[in-house]
């Protein structure tokens, strides 16, 4: 059944470069995925604290949460207002 939003997976990682847990990765998947294939995947992701960029894989997450609505803009990019 298709909603219209996009859910999946959104996981939370420590920054190599300034130590903070402000680099995520969005996984987006219409159904359930076992965490350990989800931790299996190597992720494309940037802090949003200093910028910093790279890929990191799933195994070094330090949380991973289910989204049910994912947005296409990484937050921290305007209040929008
Ligand atoms: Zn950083």
């Amino acid at each position: 059944m298709k909603t219209g939003k996009t859910q999946g997976y959104v996981l939370t990682f420590r920054c190599i470069n300034c130590g903070k847990h402000e680099v995520f990765a969005k996984y987006p998947t219409d159904g359930f995925e076992p965490e350990d294939q989800i931790r299996g995947r190597l992720y494309q992701v940037s802090c949003e604290s200093c910028g910093w960029s790279g890929a990191t894989c799933g195994l070094s997450a330090i949380r991973i949460s289910h989204a049910k609505e994912l947005k296409a803009k990484a937050a921290g990019h305007g209040l929008g207002l």
